[in-house]
C-alpha cells in the first residue's frame, strides 16, 4: 500500500507575517492543525503564499485534502461588499491563494475541511457573503468574539447539528458545546452549500458542500478541542480519510 495512503497529504495555506525586523515578508501557520491533522493520521504540509498559479497549481496537485484554517478577516471586496468599520485586518494575499486552492478543490472533489476564517472562505469561494462583524451587524446576536483574553478552549455556547448531514455522523452527536473565537460569520449562504449547524441565535455554524464530495465547514474551533473531546478528533479523523 502506497505510503501516501496511510497518510494523506493535507495541505494548510499559511498567512502572512512581517518578521521582526519590519522589513521582510514571511508566511506561518498555527500549531494546533499541525498537531490536530498529525493526530487523525495525516501528514500536514504547510502551503506558502505569493507564489504564481503554476506553481500554486503544482503544489495543489499532489494534495490528498484541503484544510482552511482560521486567521485574519477575508477582503470584502471579495464579496462585493465596501468594508465596514468594524471589518478588522485582512491578507489579501491569504485570500488569493484560498480562493484559487478551494475553487480548485471543490471542482475536483478534493476534500475540504474549513474551519473558522475557513468557513467564511468556503462560503465567499462560492458566492457567499459575510457579516463583517456580527455585533454590529446581525440583530439579536449571542456573544460569539471570545477572542482575546480567554482560553482557546472554552464552551462558548451551544449548536445543534443536523441530524442528516455528515458532520452529525462524524460527530455521532446533534448538539454540542463549542467555543467561539470569532466576529465574522456567514450572512448568504453560497448556493452549492447547506446549513447543517447553527447556534442558538440562529447563527450558521456549519456548512457541507451539496454534492458527493468531503466539504464541510465549521466556525468553532475543533482543533483547539482535540484534547478535550473525542468528538473533534472523530471530525479530523473523517476528513483526513475522506476520500
Ligand atoms: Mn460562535
Amino acid at each position: 500500500m502506497p505510503e501516501s495512503i496511510i497518510h494523506p497529504l493535507i495541505g494548510i495555506p499559511s498567512q502572512s507575517d512581517i518578521a521582526q525586523d519590519e522589513r521582510e515578508l514571511r508566511f506561518c501557520g498555527y500549531a494546533s492543525y499541525v498537531k490536530a491533522i498529525e493526530g487523525a493520521g495525516g501528514a500536514p504540509v504547510h502551503i506558502p503564499l505569493m507564489m504564481g498559479k503554476t506553481t500554486l497549481r503544482a503544489v495543489y496537485r499532489r494534495l490528498d485534502g484541503l484544510l482552511l484554517a482560521g486567521g485574519k478577516d477575508v477582503d470584502p471586496g471579495f464579496y462585493g461588499e465596501a468594508v465596514h468599520e468594524k471589518c478588522g485586518q485582512v491578507d489579501r494575499q491569504r485570500d488569493e491563494t484560498e480562493l484559487m486552492l478551494t475553487r480548485w478543490a471543490l471542482a475536483d472533489g478534493l476534500p475540504i475541511l474549513a474551519i473558522c476564517r475557513g468557513i467564511q472562505v468556503l462560503n465567499v469561494a462560492m458566492g457567499g457573503t459575510l457579516y463583517q462583524d456580527i455585533e454590529a451587524q446581525m440583530e439579536g446576536a449571542l456573544k460569539h468574539t471570545y477572542y482575546p483574553g480567554y482560553p482557546f478552549n472554552l464552551i462558548s455556547h451551544e449548536v445543534i447539528v443536523r441530524p442528516d448531514s455528515r458532520l452529525a455522523a462524524a460527530l455521532e452527536n446533534t448538539k454540542l458545546g463549542v467555543n467561539s473565537l470569532h466576529h465574522q460569520a456567514i450572512k448568504k449562504v453560497a448556493s452549492g452549500l447547506r446549513v447543517v449547524a447553527r447556534a442558538e441565535d440562529g447563527l450558521v455554524e456549519g456548512v457541507e458542500g451539496e454534492g458527493e464530495a468531503f466539504v464541510l465547514g465549521v466556525q468553532w474551533h475543533p482543533e483547539e478541542l482535540v484534547d478535550d473531546d473525542r468528538r473533534m478528533r472523530d471530525l479530523f479523523r473523517a476528513f483526513v480519510e475522506a476520500k
